[in-house]
């Protein structure tokens, strides 16, 4: 199937981008990596009547780290992600996601803006963002906004952005000494959407968590920062606390069946994730972290 008919316009600058989306609302869409929006107009899924092309924006582009804070551009591809070496050093979460997000020629193409705009909820990245603790800064035409990442995504497909913003930039604090990350995904081929994942941060001191976040992807309608973290922190775990928190996990993902698995597999892989998590950032071989899916 082909895209009904749009009209295509190329934004000269931020400036440029947010005047055309103001005098169009929602009859225009914004067109970065494409990679996600032209299957979707492919599928007549959507019609936007003008396409903002903002792929040639210089400003939205870059990673820069200036004191605590790694900044990343909107148009970050996905492959500047993976090879970036401040990334490697300051975030090592998001080297490690990268490479299960699609194929090569979808990561050429894809930015991190149009990922998180996007909100797949299967999605790796927004999922590494709220586990990253990560800022996200849009603009319309009043101003800017900076809005937690666990804020940001509100439901399928759905964030807190309104359609006259743009998404400018992400800033992430570094990783701290003593940090430490996980990411682990389950998906039918390598490079497909999750059926369900994890991406945890973590500060470990002394061999307990100082501090914990786990942001499950795939098992609710967004990505989902576990409460069941608490149970974790400042004591030390044992078998019997990691399943009291695997309970507190149970309660509080909400996950959907689809032609992939169940909502109790998609349960059950959760837990299984939590204990290869907790079992890889304590490296503790007694909590059920080799316990197959
Ligand atoms: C076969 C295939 C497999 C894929 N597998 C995965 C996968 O495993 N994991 C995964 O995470 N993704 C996957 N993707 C999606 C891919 O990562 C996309 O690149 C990404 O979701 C969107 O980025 P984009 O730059 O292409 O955005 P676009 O397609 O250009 O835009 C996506 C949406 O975001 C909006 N948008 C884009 N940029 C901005 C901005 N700066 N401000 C405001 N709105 C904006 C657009 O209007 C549109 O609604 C896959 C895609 C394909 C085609």
């Amino acid at each position: 199937m082909k895209a009904a008919a749009f009209s295509y316009t190329r934004a000269t600058s931020v400036v440029n981008a947010l005047e055309l989306l103001a005098a169009h609302g929602d009859r225009a869409k914004v067109l970065s990596g494409g990679q996600s929006l032209m299957p979707a107009m492919n599928l007549r899924l959507i019609s936007p009547e003008l396409i903002v092309d903002i792929g040639e924006i210089a400003e939205l582009r870059g990673i820069a780290v200036r004191g605590d804070i790694l900044t990343l551009g909107a148009l970050t591809r996905h492959v500047e992600l993976l090879k970036s070496p401040e990334i490697a050093t300051h975030a090592p979460l998001l080297t490690e996601a990268i490479a299960h997000v699609a194929h090569p020629a979808i990561r050429n193409r894809g930015t991190l803006g149009g990922s998180l705009a996007h909100a797949d909820p299967a999605s790796e990245l927004p999922a590494c963002m709220v586990a990253l603790n990560a800022t996200v800064v849009v603009r319309g035409q009043t101003g800017e906004r900076r809005i937690a990442a666990e804020e940001f995504f509100t439901g399928i497909y759905e964030t807190a952005l309104s359609a006259q913003e743009l998404l400018i930039a992400v800033e992430l604090p570094v990783a701290q000494e003593n940090s430490a990350y996980f990411f682990h995904e389950f998906a039918r081929r390598h490079g497909d959407y999750a059926i369900a994942g994890l991406a945890a941060q973590a500060i470990v001191h002394a061999d307990r968590f100082a501090d914990l976040r786990l942001a499950f992807f795939a098992v609710g309608d967004r990505p989902v920062l576990a409460n069941a973290a608490n149970r974790l922190v400042d004591v030390a775990v044992t078998p019997v606390i990691l399943a009291d928190a695997s309970a507190v996990l149970d309660e509080e993902l909400q996950p959907h069946k689809d032609h992939q698995a169940s909502a109790s597999m998609r349960r059950h892989l959760a837990k299984v994730l939590l204990a290869r998590c907790i079992s890889a950032l304590l490296g503790r071989t007694d909590l059920g972290g080799g316990e197959s899916a």
